[in-house]
């Protein structure tokens, strides 16, 4: 038990720094909390520091389907304007 703990504990690594400005590193805007956005579990402490905004657009970016509705509603959008 105590040997899986300190194993566990040497695995972990620290988040990168808090931006020294307090911008959000995707829109560059400050007046927000930062959250800490990571793509891969096996890895939490690799990600990038932004804004709740951005936070959700990344999170949109990274959904598997997110391709196809980009296409699709490119489509759409043609043929509901034309
Ligand atoms: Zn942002």
């Amino acid at each position: 038990m105590r040997k899986h703990h300190l194993s566990g504990k040497l695995l972990r690594k620290a988040k990168r720094d808090y931006p020294l400005n307090e911008k959000c590193e995707l829109c560059h805007k400050g007046n927000r909390k930062l959250d800490y956005h990571h793509w891969d579990d096996s890895k939490p402490w690799v990600g990038v520091w932004c804004c709740l905004k951005c936070h959700r657009m990344v999170e949109a970016v990274e959904n598997p389907g997110f391709g196809v509705i980009v296409e699709r509603y490119g489509e759409l959008k043609r043929e509901v304007d034309s």
